[in-house]
């Protein structure tokens, strides 16, 4: 089994792929000041097995679209859908973000969850802004440094992970250069890394590890988690996820 079948595998399971919260989701929602009553157009880019399209689902009148380039996802996705009564709120697309296939002006609201990351903030915002209708609102959560200088370790393994890391002052930045005017932000709190995340996770690294025979491979998926893990442990006062919230200027 290759390491991203196995990355699939282990992750598959988990109620959330990355740092998050329902009332995280919720908390941003409320940033957003939509009327919750709207039938809103709502696409949630990179939804894994659907955290948050669940919850948005469930809080709003929406039509959601969830994209995600891993069928495996999204087919759980669709059995969660379905088993909490929220199937007809809720298409997926399989598609990577990069080649979305939609047209201008569509949404009311993108929303996208620990995902913009994998084609970076700067050219995801940028992509993504012509299918907002104007006036429509970005929702996007992104790895954000706390502080204005941190450690050596700490800032060599973000440098080789995503470069693009960097403090809120130029997250918002971005979006102010590229046709948004930020309405809201803030930091997800240490819960929703540990309690929502890494703890659930860490509770499937045993499973994981029979399921695939303790092979070479399965341990060194589990060995970079914990490395990611014990990162976090370290060194959490100086980054978390930022959720900006940010309206589309005409
Ligand atoms: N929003 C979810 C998942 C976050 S993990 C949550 O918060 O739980 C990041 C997700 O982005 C994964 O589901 C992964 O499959 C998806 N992804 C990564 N690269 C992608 C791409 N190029 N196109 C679409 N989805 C992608």
């Amino acid at each position: 089994m290759d390491d991203f079948t196995l990355l699939i595998d282990l992750h598959k399971s988990g109620q959330r792929q990355g740092p998050g919260s329902d009332a995280d989701t919720e908390r941003a929602l409320g940033l957003t000041n939509l009327d919750r009553a709207a039938p809103l157009k709502i696409a949630d880019i990179g939804c894994g097995t659907g955290a948050s399209t669940l919850c948005l689902a469930r809080l709003l009148n929406a039509q959601i679209t969830a994209v995600d380039f891993l069928q495996d996802f999204l087919d759980l996705l669709e059995e969660r859908a379905s088993n909490a009564g929220l199937a007809d709120s809720i298409s997926t697309l399989c598609c990577s973000m990069d080649e979305l296939p939609f047209e201008d002006d569509q949404f009311d609201v993108l929303w996208s969850e620990g995902a913009i990351y994998n084609i970076g903030f700067q050219k995801g915002v940028a992509a993504w802004r012509r299918f907002l209708k104007p006036g429509g609102v970005l929702v996007a959560s992104e790895i954000t440094w706390l502080t204005d200088t941190r450690p050596a370790e700490l800032q060599s393994h973000w440098d080789t992970e995503y470069p693009e890391i960097n403090v809120a002052s130029a997250k918002i930045k971005v979006l102010e250069k590229n046709g948004y005017s930020p309405i809201g932000y803030f930091v997800l709190p240490e819960s929703s890394w540990l309690d929502e995340y890494y703890r659930p996770m860490q509770s499937r690294f045993e499973d994981f590890l029979s399921r695939h025979g303790n092979s070479d491979e399965a341990r060194a998926i589990i060995d970079a988690e914990k490395v990611e893990i014990d990162l976090y442990e370290k060194y959490k006062q100086h980054f978390s996820y930022g959720v900006y919230i940010a309206k589309k200027l005409d």
